[in-house]
């Protein structure tokens, strides 16, 4: 038993000196510790994890009901289904992020909004960046919302009509629709009316609560729409949201536990909320404040989650083919959700929230490649 707990130690990169100094039982555990991936290992003490740990190392839903927790920027999810990799009308990119998990009220609303893009000309139908993890909750990278599967980010880049490959949903880039070199402007070479009429199609839909995007596309929107400009004001400014942009649905009724948003003011929102974007203040560093306190920086726990987020990361799993949205295999062989690894920070934003994202309160900087 001993040797062959030292040969497996030794294996893992462990000294003599460890394995003269610690326990049997110590180093299996530190050595079963250093080959799961960074991200899923077990606490090494009695302290409770960050709520990101415990559901960004969640790889499929739980087996009860389907309900969304709290808000968009702190809860859960429950009994979440997956958008199939491919459908007719769309295709889901970066799949080994996982986080193709939604409501099903949202998994139907994308079903439809991405048959209503190609009707609309938005190339042969969607790409999907993020909605949620399977669990919902806080992400080790990426988002500050997309916590209760309400939130959707699709590509402002149309589907191709051919499937791509798993390694090109991986790999194909992001494209800005503004001009860098320019202070937030749209580059007239990309974008077109079918974007604005894709937005504008977005969010007139009843169910959707609101549509965000970056403060150039919303100006170009309030500058050229010419038709019914009743839905206008659900399309909110927002640092990124460049290279695409963020659907939120509102709290289904069969949720009654999730958190609404107060609506959005009335109004197109192409006012002086829009023009404060277009001002040095959103832009500029915050200046510090030397009366200030220090702040310790403190991570969501899962007690600061709803109660119900207890329940659900600690109910049995689902099997990705039993919450797969239809029962649809997903086609292109994406990631097995055993083979899942949390994704590479290529992509961080700095953890803010934007718990009520109303303008004009800046709630988070621009980083480059950052996706909200
Ligand atoms: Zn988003």
């Amino acid at each position: 038993m001993t040797s062959s707990l030292t040969r497996f130690s030794a294996g893992a990169g462990f000294s003599a000196g460890a394995r003269v100094s610690t326990g049997w039982a110590t180093r299996a555990f530190i050595a079963a510790a250093l080959i799961l991936p960074l991200g899923l290992q077990p606490a090494l003490s009695a302290e409770p994890q960050p709520a990101k740990q415990l559901f960004g190392g969640m790889t499929l839903p739980s087996r009860t009901a389907p309900a969304s927790f709290g808000s968009y920027a702190k809860g859960c999810l429950s009994g979440a289904v997956a958008l199939p990799a491919d459908g007719p009308t769309w295709q889901a990119m970066r799949l080994s992020r996982n986080r193709r998990w939604g409501n099903p009220h949202m998994i139907m609303f994308l079903e439809r909004f991405s048959r209503d893009a190609a009707e609309i000309g938005w190339g042969s139908g969607i790409l999907l960046g993020d909605i949620s993890q399977p669990r919902g909750g806080p992400m080790l990278t990426g988002h500050a919302s997309h916590q209760i599967g309400l939130d959707a980010d699709i590509w402002f880049q149309p589907k191709p009509a051919r499937a791509m490959s798993v390694a090109e949903r991986e790999r194909k880039p992001f494209v800005s629709m503004l001009d860098k070199t320019k202070f937030l402007t749209v580059n007239p070479e990309r974008w077109t009316p079918t974007h604005a009429r894709l937005l504008m199609r977005a969010a007139s839909e009843p169910e959707v609560d609101r549509v965000f995007v970056n403060p150039a596309i919303k100006k170009k929107l309030c500058e050229t729409w010419t038709g019914d400009r009743t839905a206008m004001g659900k399309i909110r400014p927002i640092y990124g949201h460049d290279e695409h942009f963020h659907i939120r649905i509102k709290c289904p009724a069969d949720s009654p536990g999730c958190k609404p948003q107060a609506a959005v003011a009335p109004g197109d929102g192409c006012d002086k909320s829009l023009a404060w974007w277009f001002t040095q203040e959103p832009w500029a560093k915050p200046k510090p404040n030397p009366d200030a306190k220090p702040v310790k920086p403190r991570f969501v726990m899962l007690s600061d989650l709803p109660q119900a987020c207890s329940g659900v990361l600690a109910a049995p799993s689902s099997s990705e083919a039993a919450s797969t949205f239809g029962g649809a295999v997903p086609v292109s062989a994406p990631a097995p959700a055993s083979a899942f690894v949390p994704a590479a920070p290529d992509a961080i934003m700095p953890p803010a929230t934007i718990d009520d994202p109303s303008v004009p309160v800046p709630t988070r900087r621009p980083v480059a490649g950052g996706v909200q």
